[in-house]
C-alpha cells in the first residue's frame, strides 16, 4: 500500500466542495505554516497526512486483530432485530389494505399486525374503512409510533449490565482526565450509530445531543457544563472539585467518501471542508465561552471528529499541546485498518500508537505545536481502536460499504434523544427544547430530507416528539407534557401544507429521566 505524504499538484477545489471556489483561502488553522511556492492553496482534505486515505474504496475485509468479535454479533442481532420489526410495516400495511372490503376485516387486519407486528393498531382508523376508504396514512403514522414505543420499552429489559458498562467506562474517562463527556453530531440519520456502533462508547456514559451540521447550542453546553462543575465542588461526583480533570466536547460532522458531492452534510452543502470548520469554529467559541464566563477554560478540551456515512470510517483530528486542532491533522481510521489489517493483536495496537505520534508531529500543513495531554491520547487511541472493531462490522454485514448511502429515516425524533434509537439511518434527530431555537434543524429533516424521501411517495412524516421530566422535582410531569404539546402543536402549523394533507403526523411521549424508564404517550 502507498500511502502520500504530501500532495502532488494543489487541487483548487476542496474535495466535496460545491461551489469550489478557486484559489479557496488557506484554513482558518492556528498553525499553518507555508509550504512551497504555492502556499496560499489549501490542499483539499484528506490529501494530507501520512494516514490520510489513499483511496476510500474498498481494500477492507473482515477479520481485523484488534476487532472485537463476539460485541460485533451482539450488535448485529440488535441491529437486525430492529430493522426486521420496522420492514414488516409496509408489507402488513398493503395486505390490510387489500383486505378492506372483506368481511370480519377489522379483526382481520388486528389479528395481522399483531401477528406480524407485535402491535395493535387503532380500532377506529379500521372500523371507519367501510365510509371513505381505508386511511393508510394514518395506520402508517400509528403504526410505526406504536413499534417505536415497543421497541424502546423493550430495550431495557435484561440488561442490567448496562449500569456496569456505563460505570466502567466512566471510570476509563477518569482515567483519561475527563470527569464528563459530551459529543454533539449532526442530527443526520446516518450518525444514529455514532455512540453505539461508530465509538462504541456505552449509552448511559456519554451525553450526546444532535444538532444540524453539528452546530450545537454553546449556550445550552455552558449550562451543562456549570452543571457538571456545581455537582463536582457540592458533591464529588464523578471527581472533586479540585481535581484537574476536564470536560470534554466532541463535534462529530460527515462527508461521504462515495459520493461526496450529494452524500454529504445537507445542513453544509454537502461540503466536507465546510461541515468541519464549522464543527471547529463552535468548539472553538464554546471553550471561549466558558472561558470568558468563568475564566477556567484551561478545564475544557475538544476534539472534532469525522465521519464518512459510507463506510463509518472516522477522522480524528488530534489536538496539539495548546489544545488546539487543524482540518489538517488527522488520523483516518480506514486507512489504519487497511495498513493493519494483516498484523497480530501487538503490532497492530502499536501501529495505532504510532500512527497518532506521526499526526502529532506531522509537518507541513496542519503542523501543530507538541502533543496534547497523555489523557487525550490514551482516549484517541481507544476510539481509533473502537472504531476499527466497526470497520470490522461493517466489512463483515455489510460488504465494507452500506448499500444506502443517501437518507433512509423512518421518522423524525424531536426534543430529546432517545438513547435506544441507535441503529444508522433509522431516524432524523433535531434536538431542541422549544421550535423557535430548534426549527433550523427541523426545517432541515422536514423540507429536505423526509419531504424526499416521504412526501412525494405519498407517504406521512412520522414525528416522535420526546421530552423527560424528573419525578423527583414537584410539578416537572406538567411542565414537561404542557411543552410537549406546545412543540407539537408548533411543528404542525409550522408545515401546515402537510398537516393539512394528513401528511405530517405526531407522536407524544414523556417520561422520567433516569435510563430505562419506559415511555408514557400522552393523548392527542
Ligand atoms: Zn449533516
Amino acid at each position: 500500500m502507498v500511502v502520500r505524504r504530501r500532495r502532488k499538484t494543489s487541487p483548487l477545489r476542496p474535495r466535496g466542495s460545491v461551489t469550489g471556489r478557486p484559489g479557496a483561502s488557506a484554513p482558518r488553522s492556528d498553525h499553518t505554516p507555508a509550504v512551497g511556492p504555492d502556499s496560499s492553496v489549501a490542499p483539499a482534505l484528506g490529501e494530507v497526512g501520512r494516514y490520510a486515505p489513499v483511496d476510500t474504496g474498498g481494500g477492507v475485509r473482515p477479520g481485523h486483530p484488534l476487532a472485537d468479535e463476539r460485541g460485533n454479533e451482539r450488535l448485529h442481532a440488535f441491529e437486525q432485530g430492529f430493522r426486521d420489526r420496522f420492514s414488516e410495516l409496509v408489507p402488513v400495511l398493503r395486505e390490510i389494505h387489500s383486505l378492506q372490503h372483506e368481511k370480519g376485516f377489522s379483526e382481520r387486519a388486528q389479528s395481522l399486525a399483531e401477528r406480524q407486528l407485535g402491535i395493535r393498531l387503532p380500532e377506529q382508523v379500521l372500523e371507519d374503512a367501510w365510509i371513505n376508504h381505508l386511511d393508510t396514512r394514518r395506520l402508517y403514522l400509528e403504526g410505526s409510533f406504536r413499534l417505536f414505543d415497543r421497541l424502546v420499552n423493550e430495550y431495557w429489559s435484561g440488561r442490567d449490565d448496562l449500569a456496569a458498562e456505563a460505570e466502567s467506562a466512566i471510570a476509563w474517562f477518569l482515567d483519561c482526565d475527563f470527569h464528563e463527556v459530551d459529543i454533539s453530531p449532526c442530527s443526520d440519520g446516518r450518525l444514529l450509530g455514532l455512540r453505539r456502533f461508530i465509538l462504541r462508547l456505552p449509552d448511559m456514559a456519554v451525553r450526546v445531543k444532535s444538532y444540524a451540521g453539528a452546530l450545537f447550542d454553546i449556550e445550552e453546553d455552558v449550562r451543562h457544563w456549570t452543571k457538571r462543575e456545581l455537582l463536582r465542588f457540592r458533591e464529588g461526583r464523578p471527581t472533586t472539585a479540585d481535581v484537574p480533570s476536564r470536560y470534554l466536547k466532541v463535534a462529530a460532522y460527515h462527508y461521504s467518501s462515495a459520493d461526496p458531492n450529494h452524500q454529504g452534510c445537507t445542513a453544509h452543502a454537502s461540503c466536507e471542508r465546510e461541515a468541519a470548520d464549522a464543527a471547529l469554529r463552535q468548539l472553538r467559541a464554546f471553550r471561549q465561552a466558558v472561558e470568558n464566563t468563568y475564566c477556567c477554560g484551561a478545564s475544557v478540551d475538544t476534539l472534532l471528529i469525522g465521519v464518512d456515512t459510507d463506510t463509518d470510517a472516522i477522522k480524528v483530528h488530534v489536538p496539539d499541546g495548546e489544545t488546539r486542532m487543524s482540518l489538517y491533522r488527522f488520523v483516518d481510521s480506514a486507512a489504519l485498518y487497511r495498513e493493519t489489517q494483516g498484523m497480530n493483536e501487538q503490532d497492530a495496537s502499536l501501529a495505532v500508537y504510532r500512527a497518532i505520534q506521526d499526526t502529532v508531529h506531522q509537518q507541513g500543513w496542519g503542523t501543530g505545536n507538541g502533543a496534547p495531554h497523555e489523557g487525550m491520547l490514551r482516549f484517541i487511541s481507544r476510539l481509533l481502536m473502537n472504531n476499527l472493531s466497526q470497520l470490522d462490522y461493517v466489512a463483515r454485514y455489510h460488504g465494507g460499504h452500506y448499500a444506502d448511502v443517501g437518507h433512509r429515516e423512518r421518522m423524525i425524533i424531536v426534543g430529546q434523544e432517545v438513547e435506544e434509537m441507535q441503529v444508522r439511518n433509522f431516524a432524523y434527530i433535531a434536538h431542541l427544547d422549544t421550535m423557535e431555537e430548534g426549527a433550523e434543524s427541523m426545517d432541515v429533516g422536514v423540507n429536505k430530507v423526509f419531504r424526499k424521501l416521504n412526501v412525494e411517495r405519498g407517504l406521512p412524516v412520522p414525528v416522535v416528539v420526546h421530552f423527560r421530566y424528573d419525578r423527583k422535582v414537584p410539578g416537572s410531569r406538567e411542565r414537561v407534557e404542557a411543552r410537549c404539546r406546545r412543540v407539537r402543536d408548533e411543528i404542525m402549523k409550522r408545515y401546515r401544507d402537510l398537516s393539512e394533507k394528513g401528511l405530517i403526523g405526531c407522536h407524544m411521549v414523556i417520561r422520567d429521566k433516569r435510563s430505562g424508564s419506559q415511555l408514557e404517550p400522552l393523548e392527542a
